[in-house]
């Protein structure tokens, strides 16, 4: 049996608050091969050093198919490419942060999909970018953005995240086209730059509510 273990995070199958139902937690030893509790839940959670060790002496192959761990080698790049993989986004910026402060050191860090800027802890992000359903039980968060790249990419009037400038499916407003379409004269349209300009940038909707206002405005 191995019993000394370092510089290892391990993902597995802990949670359980009614026998059916499972998340992965987070356990890591350190550089010294101390055991560090950096993410537990439920009665599965592995809060002791000895029972830790027991599960790594375990086959991480499950029976039912996948996998009952993973082990990570805080050393190893492709390791924490495939943490990366393998964890929910939600809970990246966490468990990264967690490890760093266990380790007393910047081993691990997230990336910001947009600007590319390392991160080492959660303190400004990662913040997400979208939703999807995950099979039934609540939502998961896609994406990873930093403070400064999400703070720039949401409508200066809804606050919804729109997206990246360059990418043609964000709905980010087209003022000339929206003044175009709806017809605003000089008068609105400049009352619209104005707003633009002041609160900006908007998302399309806003931008098209806003001179609807404006049209109705000049009108009654
Ligand atoms: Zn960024
Ligand atoms: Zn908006």
């Amino acid at each position: 049996m191995k019993t000394k273990f370092k510089n290892l995070l391990v993902q597995y199958k802990g949670g359980g608050y009614d026998g059916c139902f499972w998340e992965w937690n987070y356990f890591l030893f350190d550089s010294e091969g101390k055991f560090h509790d950096i993410g537990s839940s439920g009665y599965k959670a592995i809060t002791k050093r000895d029972k830790a060790i027991e599960l790594l002496n375990t086959d991480a192959e499950s029976r039912y198919g996948g996998r009952e761990y993973y082990k990570y080698g805080l050393k190893n790049k492709a390791d924490l490419e495939e943490f990366a993989f393998e964890t929910a986004p939600t809970t990246v910026g966490p468990i990264i942060s967690a490890v760093n402060k266990a380790m007393n050191d910047e081993v691990m860090f997230w990336e910001c999909e947009s600007c590319g800027e390392k991160s080492f802890d959660n303190e400004y992000g990662p913040f997400h970018t979208g939703y999807h359903g995950n099979g039934g039980i609540g939502v998961e968060m896609e994406g990873l953005l930093c403070g400064d790249c999400y703070s720039s990419q949401i409508c200066g009037h809804c606050g919804e995240y729109v997206g990246d400038f360059d990418d043609s499916n964000a709905e980010w407003a087209d003022r000339e086209s929206i003044v175009e379409e709806m017809e605003l004269n000089p008068e609105q349209a400049k009352a619209l730059e104005q707003e633009d300009e002041r609160c900006g940038p908007y998302c399309k909707y806003c931008m098209e509510s806003h001179a609807e206002s404006l049209k109705k405005e000049s009108v009654g």
